[in-house]
């Protein structure tokens, strides 16, 4: 561990706040600097994504951080997805095998102030309105904007836990080629709101991720503990109908709804103000081929590696992040050890999950509602349970477990091509041949030491 154990944090959104208590609890001295005001004063100056799925990998860095009573507190359980096609009936698809395997839908501001609030307990200096501006990495001086004021820090090292639009990465990318790539997805979305019904309560089944697919676009829905839920419809920007071009105006988003989403739209009142109101929000990928500046600085969470949040996992992968950097720093001699080692056990499971959540839009729009898909989830289900510990549904490797993901992703290619030889040309599970897939199974898959 290094003598010195004093570092600033760029960023106080979800992983700073996190990473600020990992690492005041374990004796660091801890500076955030974060852009926007005290949201405990001002109030969330939130932006985008008002609800959050939260998961295992997340949940046990709350732990970590002594943070998961307070945030499971406001969190509303979500069993599964309950899925609406256009035809035929809704119904709930479950995540997992129980109630012990499910997800939590979280409020990304109350979120925020919870972990702020305990950051602040364990001794760490939060610095509001505070946006960086500059590091100069030679004289360890860090100058932030400071309402009309420029504010010069000295620091021992940075993490940049600023988000997608990273400032500290533009810094560093100024001493060292970063290799940064940006790839936009095609799709963007735009949030409206299901209010709560008449007596308070919820307007739909409250524990459950709602999803409205539709092949090339689709809507989503997550419950609030207010009794609200937080609509997302994510479509193409542009091209043929519907897309964000040909649906511009409020009537033209009533049109669309009454056609493709009709269930939704008693449920969405003020559909024509809002979709006018808020936002279209872009959706991308970052790649870069490093993370860290020798021990002067190194990113994480957003500002490392966006990523597309089909998958949910965006908050629960920058929370892992903060577990194995406070846990890298405890065990490194130096920084710079800390930082490489971070980056080196990171970056491939950072990329497998950058993959998985790309392919799962495909999943959640186009195949939730598919009889080849169910067959082949009810499949999975059946071999999990013949097989224990070894055949492990891809979601619930993912989103119930903390095994790596690039290890993740890996069994999951593997156990998608089980499942489709052993479905192909079936309509039930009847005919399948359980001797010949039992063994394949076998073959393929050592059992998983973490299950
Ligand atoms: C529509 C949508 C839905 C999502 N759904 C989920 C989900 O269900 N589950 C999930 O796990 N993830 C989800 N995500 C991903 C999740 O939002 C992010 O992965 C997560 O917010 C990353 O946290 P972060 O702290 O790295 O970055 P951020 O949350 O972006 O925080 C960055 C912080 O840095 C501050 N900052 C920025 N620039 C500066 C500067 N120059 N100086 C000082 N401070 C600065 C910002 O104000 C902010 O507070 C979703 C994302 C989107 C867009």
């Amino acid at each position: 561990m290094p003598a010195d154990k004093s570092i600033t944090l760029v960023g106080g959104g979800l992983a700073g706040a996190l990473l600020a208590i990992l690492l005041a609890r374990r004796g660091w001295s801890v500076d955030v600097f974060e852009r926007r005001g005290d949201p405990r004063v001002e109030g969330y100056a939130g932006g985008r994504s008002i609800n959050l799925a939260l998961a295992e990998r997340g949940l046990h860095a709350l732990r970590q951080a002594g943070a998961d009573g307070d945030v499971l507190q406001q969190a509303v359980m979500m069993r599964g997805r309950f899925v609406h096609p256009l035809a035929g009936e809704s119904g709930l698809q479950r995540y997992g095998r129980d109630d012990s395997e499910v997800i939590w839908s979280i409020n990304r501001g109350e979120l925020n102030l919870v972990l702020l609030d305990i950051a602040e307990s364990h001794g760490a200096r939060l610095h509001f309105d505070h946006a960086l501006e500059q590091v100069d990495f030679g004289a360890r001086i860090a100058t932030f904007r400071h309402h009309a004021e420029r504010v010069a820090h000295p620091f021992r090292a940075l993490v940049g836990t600023d988000g997608a639009g990273s400032t500290l990465r533009a810094e560093m990318a100024k001493v060292l080629p970063l290799g940064e790539r940006t790839d936009w997805l095609d799709h963007g979305y735009k949030e409206l709101e299901i209010p709560p019904a008449a007596d308070g309560g919820f307007r739909i089944e409250p524990n459950a991720l709602h999803i409205w697919p539709r092949g090339h676009y689709m809507c989503i829905a997550l419950p609030n503990d207010e009794r609200t839920f937080t609509v997302t419809l994510f479509m193409p920007h542009r091209g043929a109908h519907p897309s964000f071009e040909t649906v511009q105006t409020g009537d033209e988003a009533l049109a669309l709804f009454g056609e493709q989403f009709p269930d939704t739209l008693p449920l969405i009142p003020a559909l024509r103000h809002d979709y006018e109101a808020n936002p279209v929000g872009n959706l991308a990928t970052l790649y870069l081929d490093r993370w860290h500046l020798g021990g002067d600085a190194v990113l994480l969470g957003d500002a490392a590696h966006a990523m597309v949040p089909f998958h949910g996992q965006g908050m629960n992968c920058a929370f892992e992040d903060c577990v194995a950097l406070a846990d890298h720093l405890d065990r490194a001699r130096t920084l710079a050890e800390a930082f490489a080692a971070f980056e080196a056990e990171r970056k491939p499971n950072a990329e497998a999950i950058q993959r998985m959540a790309l392919e799962n839009y495909i999943e959640m729009r186009d195949r939730v509602d598919d009889a080849d898909y169910l067959l082949q989830r009810a499949l999975e289900l059946v071999l999990q349970a013949r097989h224990p510990g070894r055949f492990i549904p891809h979601y619930a490797m993912v989103t119930f477990m903390r095994i790596p993901y690039a290890l993740a992703l890996h069994r999951s290619e593997v156990q998608r091509r089980l499942l489709e030889d052993a479905t192909r040309g079936l309509a039930t599970l009847d005919a399948v041949d359980w001797a010949r897939l039992d063994a394949a199974v076998l073959a393929a898959l050592e059992p998983l030491q973490d299950a």
